[in-house]
């Protein structure tokens, strides 16, 4: 794939970036390996410095940062804007609480002093998408980097200005030389780079073929590996729920970021007491959406980031119609230049494509459930298992909610969403390894029992 700035709102490449060679590569590598000799030694007080100076750039820059992303892969300005404040939001947390999640914890046991230590890895490996550019990045680095570990960015290649912006963040806010730097490289180049003896772990955030291809290879090479990867997540619709507040956050939920989330709602699984009141609202609501100008603030939902995304949304929708789902609204990318497809809500969807298949774009699947057992085993049945949300007032159901679903996270009455002080991650397909949180600080990190006699 070419390392280029397409602005997914003409549908223009503005600007194409050489890959590193391979001489940069061996440099930059190099550079990481005696960054790291250093930094692992720095205290947690003298990196939370450096984080706390990531965090207020990031604020001084947030509205050119913003357009960046605008103009790379089509986000909303002001969701841009807020991405930007999340992440200087989560390197206040990690420079925050960094030595409290790592603090060596006392075991008692026949030794005269034993217990863990938590030490940092090395050089770590971050291959990231292009649906957050800021976050997914600083919600890998800004805990593993805070652990003592240096970070290497291969980030995806249609966002090559957001990259580099990165780096400069990190550079700017006074990170010794090699402690976070980005590697403009294709995708084929990931292996090599995972195979290297000097890179001791890697992440991945991306789509489950991804994953499987550089599990495979960290697998190879017995590396720890994060994989943080696709989702269809479900969205349950009881009888006892706020409607209005349901059908309200069941449209943000799926069209939030044009519907490329990984934890965008994307099957919707509605109680047959309520299904055909909420069906009316839900639809009417998606195809009331403003579509449009990413840069225009009354604009709801953006463009796709590119024309593969459309085009693999486009052929999703077909063959889920071909196999039965009927299209209440949309259907269809819109007759304009760029990226749009219009906001589409598909019933009867269930065993379709759109069921089956993790859909990256505002497509809606909707299936009605005879009960709670049933919409239970309606929301299990997929191969992923990132997020789940249902809307119920009955505290009953809520509390098996939590239990039964599949998924990494549950969110009652609320949109599945990351803050830094709660474990992100998935099970099943959708990938293994948690972010954030104190667990997501302690996945870059070697818990080294000591004893002493
Ligand atoms: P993607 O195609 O898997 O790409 C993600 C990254 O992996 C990019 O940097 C890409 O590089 C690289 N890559 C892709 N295939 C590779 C391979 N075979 N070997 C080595 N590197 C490879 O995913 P995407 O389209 O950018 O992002 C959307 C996906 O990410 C969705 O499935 C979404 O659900 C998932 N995601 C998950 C989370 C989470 O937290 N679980 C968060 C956000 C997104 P190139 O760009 O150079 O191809």
């Amino acid at each position: 794939m070419t390392i280029a700035t397409t602005n997914p709102f003409t549908g223009e490449t503005v600007k194409t970036f050489s890959a590193d060679t391979d001489a940069l590569l061996e440099e930059k590598l190099h550079k990481a390996e005696q960054a790291f000799h250093g930094w692992r030694r720095k205290s947690f007080a003298e990196r939370a410095k450096r984080m706390s100076a990531a965090a207020a750039l990031l604020e001084e820059r947030k509205d050119a940062l913003g357009r960046l992303m605008t103009l790379e892969m089509g986000k909303l300005r002001k969701a841009g804007v807020a991405e930007i404040e999340k992440c200087a939001n989560g390197c206040r947390y990690y420079a925050e609480n960094a030595e409290r999640h790592l603090a060596p914890e006392a075991v008692q046991t026949d030794a005269k002093r034993s217990g863990k230590r938590f030490q940092p890895l090395g050089p770590v490996l971050a291959v990231m998408p292009w649906n957050f550019p800021f976050w997914q990045v600083f919600r890998f680095a800004a805990p593993a980097l805070m652990a003592g570990n240096v970070g290497l960015l291969k980030h995806a290649s249609n966002v090559p200005q957001c990259a580099l912006a990165i780096e400069e963040i990190f550079r700017d806010a006074g990170f010794p030389a090699g402690v976070f730097q980005t590697l403009l490289i294709g995708s084929e180049k990931v292996k090599r780079i995972i195979d290297d003896p000097r890179i001791a772990a890697a992440t991945l955030t991306g789509s489950d073929g991804a994953g499987r291809s550089l599990g495979s290879a960290a697998g190879a090479q017995l590396k720890k590996m994060v994989l943080e990867l696709g989702g269809s997540d479900p969205f349950l619709v009881l009888p006892s729920c706020d409607l209005d507040k349901a059908v309200q956050v069941a449209i943000a939920a799926r069209v939030q970021n044009a519907g490329q989330s990984c934890i965008a709602a994307k099957r919707f699984i509605v109680h047959q007491q309520i299904a055909g009141e909420f069906e009316q609202r839900f639809v009417a609501g998606m195809a009331a959406l403003r579509v449009g100008d990413p840069q225009d603030d009354a604009t709801e939902v953006g463009p796709l980031a590119g024309r593969q995304v459309l085009d693999d949304i486009e052929k999703q929708v077909r063959r889920a119609t071909q196999e039965g789902a009927k299209v209440a609204c949309g259907g269809q990318r819109l007759q304009r230049p760029g990226f749009f497809y219009a906001p589409t809500v598909l019933l009867d969807a269930l065993g379709t494509a759109a069921w089956k298949e993790e859909v990256f774009g505002p497509v809606a699947a909707v299936v009605r459930a005879r009960d709670l057992d049933h919409a239970i085993a309606l929301a299990n049945d997929t191969k992923f298992g990132l997020g789940a949300a249902a809307f119920t007032q009955d505290p009953a159901e809520q509390e098996r909610l939590c239990d039964e679903l599949e998924a990494g996270q549950v969110f009652i009455n609320g949109m599945v969403r990351s803050d830094p002080r709660l474990p992100f991650g998935g099970i099943k397909q959708s990938g293994y390894g948690r972010e954030l949180s104190q667990e997501g600080i302690r996945e870059f990190t070697n818990v080294k029992t000591f004893w002493i006699a």
